[in-house]
């Protein structure tokens, strides 16, 4: 699997970048014309960090606007369809081509054997194996026999491989990258964006700091199946919330109010 960024280089986001989302903060609190402030912030008359210390502020307090103004494109190769399918289910700030099963007649159409399988027994490996060679095989025999792609790829697995091209803004960015890097996401999209944050962080560390497991910028888990909280990363909001309920009953006994709403 390769996820590789083909825009923005890092010139380009170390030059237009955050001043873009500089430039989109500013504006609603400043009697100055974007232009001027994108000047201003892209000539380097407004310090890195005054621009990163309002856009962390911005982000954080979830003005997402601001950060729809930049866009990342990823060349995504190799995954399985079972990825691309979950990956394809982002609709808002997201734009996708995919390789058509439809219009290309495989030579070599190949899949990817899971980890678990690789690590099972050889028995369970070969089968799964034989399988997979035994419906691409078969894919083959179709088209020979004049089926056209379309219905000859009806017999693919999930396993096959495909190759994508993904442009997200930031704000889309972050907001997948929260749900699939979180541990609860499926292994293989957890690793696409694992990929993902290494080339943002490659053109800038700071806009790729943001990418995290949601439950980082929210401060507790929201996963219903991490009650047990075998995922540490942070505590559960079940817990919070106890945590919460305890510390009103105590204000309670001790004569203060907490707000309940
Ligand atoms: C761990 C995990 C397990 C999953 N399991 C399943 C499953 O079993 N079955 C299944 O079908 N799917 C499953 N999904 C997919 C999931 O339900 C979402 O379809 C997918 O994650 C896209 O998320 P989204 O809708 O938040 O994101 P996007 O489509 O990227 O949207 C971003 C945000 O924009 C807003 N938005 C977008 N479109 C609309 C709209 N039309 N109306 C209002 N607001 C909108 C929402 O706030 C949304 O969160 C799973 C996802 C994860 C991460």
């Amino acid at each position: 699997m390769r996820a590789k960024l083909l825009f923005p280089t890092r010139e380009i986001a170390q030059q237009y970048y955050l001043p873009l989302i500089y430039t989109a903060c500013r504006t609603c609190y400043s009697e100055l014309e974007p232009d001027d402030i994108f000047e201003r912030a892209s000539s380097g008359r407004v310090a890195t960090e005054k621009q990163q210390d309002l856009i962390r502020r911005v982000i954080e307090s979830g003005h997402g606007s601001t950060i729809e103004h930049i866009v990342f494109t990823f060349a995504i190769s190799g995954v399985t369809r079972t990825l691309s399918h979950q990956l394809v289910r982002h609709r808002a700030g997201v734009a996708f081509d995919q390789q058509s099963q439809r219009y290309l007649d495989y030579k070599r159409p190949s899949y990817m054997v899971p980890g678990t399988l690789q690590d099972a027994s050889a028995d369970l490996r070969d089968r799964f194996t034989a399988e997979m060679d035994d419906s691409l095989r078969f894919y083959g025999e179709l088209l020979e026999a004049g089926i056209p792609g379309e219905d000859a790829r009806f017999v693919m697995p999930n396993a096959t491989r495909t190759n994508l091209i993904m442009t997200a803004n930031l704000r889309a960015l972050i907001h997948m990258s929260g749900l699939r890097l979180c541990t609860m996401a499926q292994w293989e999209i957890r690793r696409l964006f694992q990929l993902i944050r290494h080339e943002v962080f490659g053109v800038s560390p700071f806009l790729g700091s943001f990418l995290a497991p949601k439950c980082v910028p929210l401060g507790y888990c929201d996963e219903d199946r991490n009650r047990d909280e075998h995922c540490p990363i942070r505590p559960h909001k079940d817990n919070v919330l106890a945590a919460w309920a305890e510390k009103r009953t105590a204000a309670k006994a001790a004569g203060r109010e907490l707000p309940t709403v």
